[in-house]
């Protein structure tokens, strides 16, 4: 195993883990912090210090550069030592399963198991691909302390970080004066005493030229306002972080992602840009717009449904389907739509979200005739297909070319949550049966006990009351953008049988 790395990935040996910072093998990143932090120090105390020797400054120069110097070392020490992973990771006495690679393991981490490190975790865990490990409440991946920061040492991070922002600043303010004061005659106030005689100064305590000097000063200036660039830089977005109560993890995850949506809209625009159709509600639409997308110009114009085919015909893919009928029908699917069906797939809800407020078309559906809620009905999105309720109607029931309904497919793929929104908001999807093989939701059900029951209940109850919170006491689906909601406060009727945890897919993905 080598015993330094240079690249990103963990260079570590099949099933290790990296237990903290002193792992094997170190970063040449880490290395070089500490060559640079090494160097400040010592220059603080042996170079700077040292030649001022008759100044009161001396002695406040000390004390000041150490009341930094110290608690930072010491944070260091902890942090570089400090294992942040999982505690049932910590208590195994065997690595992980294998080596985590991102394109082999998509989803590491389902129902709150990590499949490598084969332990249960907890719920803002993700596997550090650099360190082989689950992180507790991970933040990220540190190549300059080669270790997580997570919940764990994520305090220690932020004060150190604190220490590192003065003392960087006060290293160069320090060093800065001490180059001007060479050019300083002797009357002046922030004229140097050099340390061994007039022109004799001390760099590592080693009499030396006033040319040395001033270079080896201006040297010092310069690395350490770099320094404090950077990690000023980095505290900065450390406490905005903090204000938005989120990790860099999520906050890296979600740029992603709303990259995506913006290049999105962005060819979305450029296509409206050339039709003449003009808004019917301007204000309202204008002003959603150029919230969600402060790219946009004067004369984009959005896509209401009466222009929404020629927009199709002039982006996307065209997929001609046969519907129950024998009139066929062309389904276009734009890459907007596709974009729609893909994060509804993934569970990105704040996308989803955002593609509904631009006023994308949601009566879309792809060649199977599946429309989005049948999508976020078949991956168990309840908090999805609660979204898209909203904007489609209760009423409007869809079928796909099969004859099948969301509610078939929230059933056949045991997605009880979801069974119970739909029963409860289309009702009459109860009774849909599909067009060959005749089967209603309920036939899909007979393989899972609590769906049936769940359907049973509510096909043979027949109303749901208004006041019953049947689909909100199931957690939403644990995509990176949910927030937590509040559970649902009321007893179920009777219905719900609590023997088995519902399935949640998709939760906390890959790292
Ligand atoms: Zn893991
Ligand atoms: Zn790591």
């Amino acid at each position: 195993m080598a015993l330094i790395s240079f690249g990103s990935t963990a260079d570590l040996a099949e099933g290790q883990r990296r237990k903290n910072g002193l792992s094997l093998p170190l970063h040449y990143i880490q290395l070089l912090g500490i060559i640079f932090m090494l160097f400040l120090i010592l220059m603080n105390y042996l170079t700077l210090c040292v030649n001022i020797p008759t100044h009161p400054w001396q002695w406040l120069s000390i004390v000041i550069s150490s009341v930094i110097i110290l608690p930072f070392l010491t944070m260091f020490i902890i942090i570089t030592c400090l294992d942040p992973a999982e505690d049932t990771v910590i208590n195994l006495n065997r690595g992980p399963k294998a080596n985590f690679d991102r394109r082999l393991h998509g989803h590491v981490i389902t129902n709150l198991y990590c499949n490598i490190c084969e332990v249960q975790v907890t719920s803002n865990a993700k596997h550090c691909s650099a360190c082989n490990k689950c992180v507790y409440s991970f933040d990220h991946h540190c190549i300059w302390l080669n270790t997580c920061v997570g919940g764990k040492n994520y305090r220690i991070f932020f004060s150190m970080l604190i220490f590192i922002v003065i003392g960087t600043l006060f290293t160069f303010i320090n060093s800065l004066l001490q180059f001007i004061g060479t050019f300083q005659d002797s009357s002046s106030a922030i004229s140097l005493k050099p340390f061994y005689s007039a022109d004799q100064y001390a760099i590592l305590m080693i009499p030396s030229s006033k040319i040395a000097f001033q270079v080896i000063s201006a040297v010092i200036a310069v690395i350490s306002l770099v320094a404090f660039g950077m990690t000023g830089y980095l505290f900065a977005f450390h406490i905005y972080l903090c204000y938005n109560h989120t990790t860099t993890y999520d906050f890296v995850v979600s740029r992603r992602h709303d990259r995506t949506v913006d290049q999105t809209l962005l060819q979305f625009n450029q296509i409206n840009r050339n039709k003449n159709s003009e808004l019917t509600d301007t204000t309202r639409q204008s002003s959603t717009f150029s919230k969600f997308f402060p790219l946009k110009r004067k004369n984009n114009r959005i896509a209401n449904s009466k222009d929404q085919e020629s927009n199709q015909t002039a982006n996307g893919k065209i997929f001609t389907v046969e519907e129950n009928s024998d009139t066929p029908r062309r389904i276009q699917m734009s890459q907007n739509q596709l974009l729609l069906f893909d994060a509804i797939e993934k569970g990105h809800t704040s996308i989803v979200l955002k593609l509904l407020r631009n006023q994308f078309n949601i009566n879309v559906k792809d060649i199977h005739g599946r429309t989005p809620l049948m999508i976020a009905a078949k991956n168990g999105r309840s908090d999805i297909v609660k979204i898209l309720l909203d904007y489609i109607g209760a009423a409007n029931i869809e079928t796909d070319i099969g004859g099948k309904t969301a509610l078939h497919y929230a059933a056949e793929n045991s997605e009880l949550s979801v069974v119970k929104i739909l029963s409860k908001h289309q009702s009459a999807s109860m009774a849909m049966t599909t067009t060959q093989t005749q089967l209603l939701p309920l036939d899909y059900a007979l393989g899972n006990q609590n769906i049936y029951a769940s359907l049973n209940k509510y096909s043979q109850g027949g109303q749901v009351s208004a006041g019953e919170t049947d689909d909100d006491d199931d957690a939403p689906k644990a995509g990176i953008y949910v927030k937590s909601k509040k559970k649902g406060s009321g007893k179920k009727k009777g219905g719900k049988k609590s023997g088995s945890k519902k399935k949640k897919k998709g939760g906390k993905k890959k790292k």
